[in-house]
Order: C-alpha cells, then structure tokens, then sequence
C-alpha cells in the first residue's frame, strides 16, 4: 500500500492513498451508503465529487449473497470509484450478535473486489467497563489474526496469477475507546501483523454527547504509536468533529450523518447543526439552499425533504473537508481551528488539551511563508511558538556585553527597526533582545527566525491577570535571568512586562535577590535618555 503525504500541519497531513479503484485524496469524508435502500442517489454524491463511499458488507452479504460476489461490490452500489466495505461490527453494536464468522466476512469482501476493507470486529462502544472492554477487544484481534491468515493466502494465490502491485487496503479495526491501553494494545497488534491502515472504532454516543475532549485523547493514544500510517475515523460526519481530527492526525472519516441528521430535520452549517424549522434564511449557498426557502424546503413531502436536506448536509461536510485542506496549505490549521473551538465549549474543551500533546510539533513546518497569528493567550502553546521558546534557551548571549530587553515592535525582524539602530548606536556594547508574550525573548540577532520574522500579535495591556495568562513568557524569564546572573540585565519593561515582573518578584521571593536587573520604565513618554541614565 502507498500512502504519500504531501503537506502537513499540526498533526494533519494532505496525502494520496492508493487503492485498486485510484487514488483517494486525503483528508477525505467518506460518505455511508446503504447497499440495498439507499435514499440519495449515488450519481449525485459522485457529481458533487466524493470520490469514495463506504458500504456495510454485512448487509450486501446478507441481502446479495454470491451475485455480490459475482458482480463486484463497485456494480451492486453503482459507484465506480474508491468502495470501502465495513464489516458489520456496528451491527453487532446495534442487535446484539452477527451470523458471520471473520473467516467467511474476509472472503467476502475479498470476493466482492472491494477497496478498502475492515475485518469483522467488536466493537466496544462508550461506557463499557474495562473488563468487558478487554474481552471484546481481545476477541477482535483473535477476528483480525484469523482475518490476517486469508489475506496473506488469498494474496499468496493472487500474486501467482497476476503481477498487480495494488491489492484491497485492509484496516485494522482499533478498539478500546475510553480504555487507552486497550487502544494501544489493539493498534499495536495490527501493526504487527502489518495492517497499513488503522481504522479508529469512535463511539457514536461519544460523537452524539459532543465528547470532543474524549476522542482527542483516543486519537492522542493511537497516533503515538502509529504516527506516520494512515487513520481512518469511525462515524466522524460533523463539521466540529472533522477540523479536530484531522489536526490530531485522522486522514479519512465516514459517516451516515447526513441522512440521519435529514432524517430529524437537522440542518448542518460550518459551526454545528440547527432545526430546519427554526431557519428564517439559509447561511448557505448550495444548489438546494439556493432553490428553496426553509419554509419552502419544510413544505416538502417528507421524503423529498429528506432527500433534499440530506444533499445540502453533503456539500457541507465537503466544503469542511476543503476548508480544512486550505488551512493546511496556509499553514494555518491551528488558527482554523480555533475559530472553530469558539464555536462550542466542548470543542473548546478539547482544544485546550493540544498543548499537552507533544507529537503535534512534528508535522508543523519550521518555516511557514505566511505570518502566523498570536490572538489569544493559548496560542502561546501553538507548536511553532513553544520550538521557538526552546531555541532560545540554548541562545548564549556575548560575554561581558550589558543586556537589554526591549519590548517588541511591529517591525519584523527587529533588528530592522528603527529602534533597534538607535539602540545599537548609543549603546554599542550591549546586546539586545526584544520580547513578545507569547514567544518570550527574542535574541535581536535571530530575530529573523520563523515565527518571530513573521506573525502578527495581539496585544493586551489591561488585563489584571495578563502576567498569570502567559506562564511561558514567565518561565522563559525566569529561565534566562537564571542563566545570566553574572550579566548586568536592564529590562525596559512596558505594562506587561511590569505585570510579569510584578508576579515573579510576589512568586518567587526566594529568587529575587539572586537576580541581578535593572528596569527602565516604557510608556507613552519613553525617551532614550531615560535608558541611558541607567546604563551610566
Ligand atoms: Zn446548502
């Protein structure tokens, strides 16, 4: 299996997945399509563009038997692009038991020249205890390894009658949920029977209760010990859902949710879903959204209604899924995101644990071309800023110069700014740093380095809890008057630095006599005059 990836950011990456029915771009949503009652028709979701479709091949067998078998997956759906056929796990799930054994599934979906296939697991769902979890985990990598046996057969047999280098992408069903080790143990063993893609088993109560924080440390957890292959997300089919996956890693994700939410007269939008009796206006310029009135869409028979919600609901998890690719190329994932999180506090939730996860720094490229942006404290753990931060520690500053800490300006680098040159010109013998809060302390002489050649910054001088806002520009402070005892440190201090110094001096009695600055007072009145008297 070949998996390329393109373009990263964050923990998201723009990649082209091989399989027998061409290449499947990714981040892909994957929408669910019912083998035998399928309401939408497939044509559309073609036109529209989703170049692949998932279909439960539980039912297909069930319902289709041997001329499934005989006519391939791609003729009983209609659909001649990428197939991936899901294996009636989610049945079990839902009624309890399946009437299949692994062995005769992986056959199946073999037979029925499927592309992409996950092997008959079970699932755990949400809020099952562990040791039930552990049971059912156990008894899919029994499934999985017996799935294994066939594939290596069945591909041993295939290779003898063709040289076709592409073969059906078999995914290996991650099971655990809430239970992390039960999510590590299971994706290790599919790494080690050498399944190349994983697909992530998400809980639909977890997705329905908004448990965003949840899904973050499941996707955390496999991602830690798969890093580089291929995730597919289970039942991720909502436009909060999907910005945060991709972020965190997943590549491809499938979902009925556009039918199911037609079904209820929910409308999906960029931020969420509303009641289509409670829309006045469409936010929305589809070809549905542009060819009724709610009121005219909810006058509907109820079939056709549903049919019409549930296009519109299409196109808008395709615009969330080019959204996201956009940001990824901008480079501004972490900005997209956020906008997002604003929209819901359970997206919020699960924003704030990013800045614990350590693996996001990775895929987040060193230099970006455009100006990345600093709006809110919390962006002062976007992975570019916290490289930075780390940089900088191990900057030597040149022995026996005085140091001066400048506040920042809105020229980037700084050593370009006016300031610095009047700076440098009285002061030859010092050298100088600017500061931002949420990059620390920028030695002036790398001061052309990405991010803190390029970003735009959000300044707050109000806030009475600024200094509490910003413990990495603390820590970063504190770090380097540790490190530079034994130089003469004159910190020209605007009203946030004041605040910084203000906390250190109340936190850290201890250490204050230790340290060994002068402060310059910046305001509206600064004159340099005023930092010359303190440098005599
Ligand atoms: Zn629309």
């Amino acid at each position: 299996m070949t998996f390329e990836v393109r373009y990263n950011d964050l923990g998201g990456r723009i990649g082209k997945l091989e399989t027998l029915h061409g290449t499947l771009d990714t981040p892909a949503f994957i929408p669910v399509i019912h083998p035998v009652k399928q309401l939408i028709d497939i044509n559309f979701i073609k036109k529209i563009g989703f170049k692949a479709v998932i279909t439960n091949a539980y039912i297909a067998w069930k319902y289709y038997g041997d001329e499934a078998k005989k006519r391939g997956i791609h003729k009983i759906i209609n659909f001649d692009d990428i197939v991936m056929t899901d294996s009636g796990g989610y049945q079990v799930l839902e009624y309890g038991e399946v009437k299949v054994k692994p062995r005769e599934m992986a056959e199946f979906e073999i037979d029925i020249r499927t592309d992409i296939a996950v092997p008959l697991d079970k699932p755990t769902g949400y809020g099952l205890n562990y040791n039930n979890a552990l049971e059912n985990v156990e008894q899919t990598i029994k499934n999985v390894q017996e799935t294994s046996n066939i594939i290596k057969n069945k591909s041993t047999n295939q290779s003898n009658e063709s040289s076709k280098k592409i073969d059906i992408v078999w995914a290996g069903p991650v099971q655990g949920a809430e239970h992390l080790n039960l999510v590590k143990r299971s994706a290790l063993s599919f790494d080690e029977m050498g399944f190349n893609l994983m697909a992530l088993g998400s809980p639909v109560e977890l997705m329905e209760a908004y448990e965003f924080a949840t899904l973050s440390k499941i996707i955390y957890t496999l991602k830690k010990v798969i890093p580089s292959k291929p995730i597919h997300l289970f039942g991720a089919g909502h436009p909060l859902t999907i910005p945060l996956a991709v972020a965190l890693g997943c590549d491809m994700f499938d979902s009925a949710s556009y039918i199911l939410y037609a079904r209820d007269n929910r409308y999906l939008y960029s931020n969420g879903t509303t009641r289509l009796d409670g829309l006045t206006f469409f936010p929305c310029s589809c070809s549905i959204c542009n060819s009724f009135s709610p009121k005219e869409l909810l006058s509907l028979d109820e079939t056709s209604r549903i049919i019409e919600l549930a296009k519109h609901n299409l196109y808008v998890l395709k615009t969330e899924v080019n959204s996201v690719k956009n940001a990824i190329l901008e480079g501004r994932l972490w900005e997209y995101l956020m906008s997002k999180a604003h929209c819901h506090p359970k997206l919020m939730e699960a924003v704030r644990l990013l800045k614990d996860f350590d693996n996001l720094d990775h895929g987040t490229s060193l230099f970006k071309e455009k100006a990345i942006y600093f709006n809110e404290p919390y962006d002062q753990y976007r992975p570019e800023a916290r490289r930075f931060r780390e940089m900088v520690t191990k900057y030597k500053p040149k022995e026996k110069f005085k140091i001066i800490l400048y506040p920042e300006t809105k020229i980037h680098p700084f050593y370009t700014s006016k300031e610095y040159s009047k700076l440098k010109n009285k002061f030859p013998n010092t050298e100088i740093f600017s500061y931002n809060p949420y990059l620390g302390l920028i030695p002036s002489e790398i001061s052309d380095i990405f991010p803190a050649s390029q970003n735009l910054t959000c300044y707050e001088y109000d806030s009475n809890s600024l200094a509490e806002q910003y413990p990495t520009f603390v820590n970063s402070l504190i770090h380097f008057l540790d490190k530079n005892k034994k130089e003469e440190i004159i910190i020209v201090a605007n009203n946030f630095m004041k605040q910084i110094i203000y906390l250190i001096n109340r936190k850290f009695e201890s250490l204050k006599s230790s340290y060994n600055f002068k402060i310059c007072n910046y305001d509206e009145n600064f004159v340099f005059e005023r930092l010359e008297d303190i440098l005599k």
